[in-house]
């Protein structure tokens, strides 16, 4: 079968080449891919930046946002051939540590944890795969190809989980959320918010383009500028950037006993310099929390699914800027302007 390969570290290795079936001990059901999404990670490890191979080979198979259909549900129940599947990404480490242990493989604390088409086992962007049982979820099937979207959503679906666990701190009753960054993450992010009920703002850079026509279609609010002149300070910021200044502003911005949810990675690029103690003083004066949210477990994957099948089919639709052949990664992994969601897309 075909799949995209990668040489993990070595810049300009993806390959879209034949390689054997998916072996049967990576999972006792057999899937067909239907799409791959591709995201800021994907083109960390094709720029040769990030990723680790399966121990004993030098290539990896790419892609960890999937969707595929069974094939073959194999011996165990709760499948059906033609099912819409999403494979969760990540594998508890083989200690395990208290948290993998438990099944919260995403708060893993010793970072031996394994993750499909990044850390050493393969991903999905291959004409088949297979999975266990208990590492998918079901996605509903009047979503068809928007399915892709649904790992996107678990990031932000355990972002908000993160947000509400805050709520045992004291009485808590967030109303107002902005969202920075209106790119895949932060327009989920905001969906999800609209969905909890809380007047959702988000703010980009563009001022021009899709973003702020999905963002008003929503029923949020759009901003273009800093965080600093919003005009209001909110009860929750989902930092979906990792920009530096952007992160700052909003630690300033957000209101009395309210939290700044960090979900974007950046390097460097803090412009104020704004002193630690500084930082630690609004926090300390306002009662803050900034709390860091990565990865999935099988719980956010439920959410996601979830928060997919009660959304707007023509609103996802749009989230998707293009859909790419296999055989044209190299495209894939190229981001335009305009890009919000590239997918590659198996059976065109
Ligand atoms: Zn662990």
């Amino acid at each position: 079968m075909k799949a995209v390969t990668v040489a993990p570290r070595a810049a300009g290795s993806v390959r879209y080449e034949e390689v054997p079936e998916p072996d049967t001990d990576t999972g006792s059901i057999l899937v067909e891919a239907v799409a791959v999404g591709i995201c800021g990670t994907d083109i960390e490890i094709a720029s040769g930046s990030y990723g680790w191979a399966p121990r004993g080979r030098e290539r990896l198979i790419l892609g960890h946002e999937s969707l595929g259909r069974v094939l073959d549900p194999g011996p165990h129940g709760g499948l059906n051939p033609g099912d819409l599947i999403v494979g969760i990404v990540r594998r508890p480490d083989p200690v395990p540590c208290p948290n993998c242990a438990v099944g919260e493989w995403d708060m893993c604390r010793n970072g031996q944890y394994t993750e499909r088409g990044i850390k050493e086992i393969d991903g999905f962007m291959s004409a088949r795969w297979r999975i266990e049982p208990g590492f998918y979820t079901k996605v509903d099937p009047t979503l068809g190809v928007l399915g892709v979207l649904l790992e996107p959503t678990t990031v932000v679906a355990k972002a908000w989980e993160q947000v509400a666990a805050m709520r045992a701190r004291a009485f808590w009753e967030p109303r107002t959320a902005l969202v920075t960054g209106a790119g895949p993450i932060g327009l989920l992010a905001a969906m999800l918010g609209v969905q909890l009920g809380l007047d959702i703002h988000v703010l980009d850079r563009a001022t021009t383009g899709s973003k702020p026509r999905l963002v008003h279609d929503l029923g949020a609010t759009y901003h273009s500028g800093s965080v600093a002149d919003i005009g209001f300070e909110p009860d929750v910021i989902i930092e979906c950037t990792g920009v530096g200044q952007v992160i700052v502003d909003s630690i300033r911005q957000v209101g009395a006993g309210g939290v700044v949810c960090l979900t974007g990675v950046g390097t460097g690029g803090l412009t104020t310099g704004l002193p630690a103690a500084d930082v630690a003083t609004e926090l300390v004066l306002q009662n803050n929390v900034i709390v860091g949210s990565v990865n999935a477990n099988r719980r956010h994957f439920y959410r996601a699914a979830e928060a997919l099948s009660a959304a707007n089919r023509d609103w996802l639709e749009q989230l998707i800027t293009r859909r790419v052949p296999p055989q044209d990664i190299t495209a894939a992994l190229h981001r335009d302007p305009d890009d919000i969601k590239v997918i590659v897309e198996f059976d065109k």
